[in-house]
């Protein structure tokens, strides 16, 4: 089993660090990470500036690039070979419902399904790594887990797991769960630079709106993996006909 690993906190995050050490003894494993830290950076490719690649010792590169440049670079041409699962993480941080959409971590594992690998997001629910050797523990068991189930190096599919920050004997079983919902953002913060310019920062991510039973959300604070797959398509199905009604009397060129 071929892995290539990924991740938005960048390559020397304790993570990838553990994540990389953990699946290490199970597969061959390469490192194509970011420079730095690349939250909420999603999907984002970099198109009108060079990307450089740089090592880091044996199976380890760097790219002053975003999460979906290091994976869309690796399997376009860095690697030369197509690995059997592309795995992004373990994030310094949960990634739960809405978070998804603005992800690097969920972003990176993206790339590689959308090049037809299946691929798995990692994110540890808390920031500072408390119990990060664990984390992976689980990260590992389940990609075992995966590839008995002759699921790994087949058609893509898309996880998206959050692991709870606790010992590896406390951390309960995985739950199938669907993404819960936030509240909208915290307002923006702003500031006065020393230049008497102000300055706006994005406020933190809003609580929990949809944490109900069945959630990610509710499934991380009752101690369980929370395990969603994930996929692309964004078209919002039961409204086609709704749509197609409303706008069925706007012809080509013409007005009301
Ligand atoms: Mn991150």
């Amino acid at each position: 089993m071929r892995i290539l690993i990924s991740n938005d906190d960048g390559y020397k995050a304790d993570g990838l660090q553990a994540l990389r050490a953990a699946l290490a003894t199970v597969a061959d494993v390469e490192v194509v990470a970011p420079e730095h830290n690349n939250s909420a950076k999603s999907n984002a490719l970099t198109l009108n500036a060079p990307l450089y690649v740089h090592d880091a010792g044996p199976g380890v590169r760097y790219v002053n690039g975003t999460p979906a440049d290091c994976v869309h670079i690796a399997l376009t041409g860095l690697l030369g070979y197509r690995p059997d699962l592309v795995v992004s993480g373990i994030n310094n941080g949960a990634n739960m419902g809405d978070d998804t959409l603005y992800s690097g971590t969920v972003g990176a594992a993206m790339e590689g399904y959308l090049f037809g690998i299946p691929a798995i997001a990692f994110s540890l629910i808390d920031k500072g790594w408390t119990h990060i050797e664990d984390a992976a523990l689980k990260a590992r068991d389940l990609v075992q887990h995966l590839q008995s189930q002759l699921l790994v190096g087949t058609r893509p599919w898309l996880l998206n797991v959050n692991i709870p920050n606790r010992p590896y004997a406390e951390i309960g079983e995985l739950r199938m769960c669907r993404l819960g919902r936030r509240h909208a953002a915290e307002p923006v913060i702003t500031q006065i630079s020393p230049r008497g310019e102000t300055m706006y920062w994005i406020g933190n991510a809003g609580p929990a709106m949809d944490d109900a039973e069945g959630t990610d959300f509710h499934a991380v604070r009752e101690g369980h993996v929370a395990v969603t797959p994930l996929k692309v398509d964004l078209t919002e199905h039961d409204h086609m006909g709704h749509w197609a009604e409303r706008l069925a009397g706007l012809r080509a060129g013409g007005g009301a």
